[in-house]
């Protein structure tokens, strides 16, 4: 470990081969991002300046940091920053870390709201809200939103209105603390939404054992599971779609690698569905299925 001659150069050295010791899949990338993060400069900046003494007190606490990276603390958790929408949204254990997958089904979502273009509101739920991140980057991205973003856990519901607050989306986002559509019960919105939204929590419990130790070990259960076969958060959000989304609505989900094929098949019995499209990720597994509810858009919307 470095001593008390800490430049930037030598203690990044020492912080990348501490990590690729642990076997970490990057482990320079993340020395530089963490020094980075508590310098607060751009990465560029360290190359610049390697000789740079650190301060005693920057040195101490990168190396603690250095250390929860060396015990798979996830990056982001580390540097309370995740990047999604190119919105940087403030993550800690409270939260899932969104991933780059859901953005497929934030995109889909501003694609389809253009069929509502001229409605008053574009009305979204959004099941699972976690750090905030679908919810608020819908808000950005299409202007006549009004969104009821719900979350199980009181944890991540503080998360999210303090990243709306500070994407300055707080009016647009109506947080509600409950199971799936309970809280909606009980706030009067008789408003069916244009879209139900959700990335529900959906590993199957024996499952867990199979994730990366950064994810077993460091996110929020709750945010993961769906009990015993990782399909039941799907059952009950289609159980009731039926009386939140209005005719012509979407219901958007993503879903986990080889869930697809299931989860269109709840989606079919529930008969109130006329088209199911899914969408492939970046590795080509299907990670996203949109469901447009029968009937036609400005029809029954209450
Ligand atoms: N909506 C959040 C996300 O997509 C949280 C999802 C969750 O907690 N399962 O990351």
């Amino acid at each position: 470990m470095p001593t008390d001659n800490d430049t930037v150069g030598n203690i990044i050295h020492w912080a990348a081969k501490k990590l690729q010791h642990c076997g970490i899949d990057s482990p320079r990338l993340d020395a530089e991002v963490i020094l980075s993060h508590l310098l607060g400069c751009d990465r560029i900046r360290l190359h610049t300046y390697p000789d740079k003494p650190l301060q005693h007190i920057i040195a101490s606490r990168y190396k603690k940091a250095i250390q929860r990276r060396a015990q798979r603390v996830p990056l982001q958790y580390i540097t309370n920053h995740a990047e999604f929408m190119s919105l940087d949204f403030y993550v800690d254990e409270r939260v899932l870390i969104p991933r780059p997958e859901t953005e497929l089904l934030v995109e889909a979502v501003i694609k389809k709201a253009k069929c509502f273009i001229h409605e008053d509101e574009i009305v979204i739920i959004d099941i699972g809200v976690g750090s905030g991140n679908i919810a608020i980057s819908l808000a950005k991205n299409i202007e006549i939103a009004r969104i009821f973003a719900i979350d199980i856990s009181p944890d991540a519901l503080v998360i999210a209105k303090m990243n709306a607050r500070k994407h300055q989306v707080l009016d647009k986002i109506t947080f509600l603390h409950g199971d799936v559509y309970e809280p909606l019960k009980s706030c009067n919105s008789k408003t069916k939404a244009h879209f139900i939204v959700s990335n529900p929590p959906y590993i199957a419990s024996a499952e867990l054992s199979l994730l990366q130790k950064e994810v077993r070990d460091y996110e929020p259960l709750t945010a993961l599971i769906s009990g015993h076969s990782g399909l039941e958060i799907f059952e009950r959000i289609l159980a009731e779609a039926n009386s939140w989304l209005r005719p012509a609505g979407f219901l958007l989900f993503e879903v986990a690698e080889k869930q697809a094929r299931q989860v269109i098949k709840m989606i079919k019995n529930t008969n109130i569905f006329t088209s199911i499209q899914r969408i492939k990720d970046y590795q080509n597994i299907s990670r996203v299925l949109i469901a447009q509810r029968e009937g036609h858009i400005g029809q029954n919307r209450n």
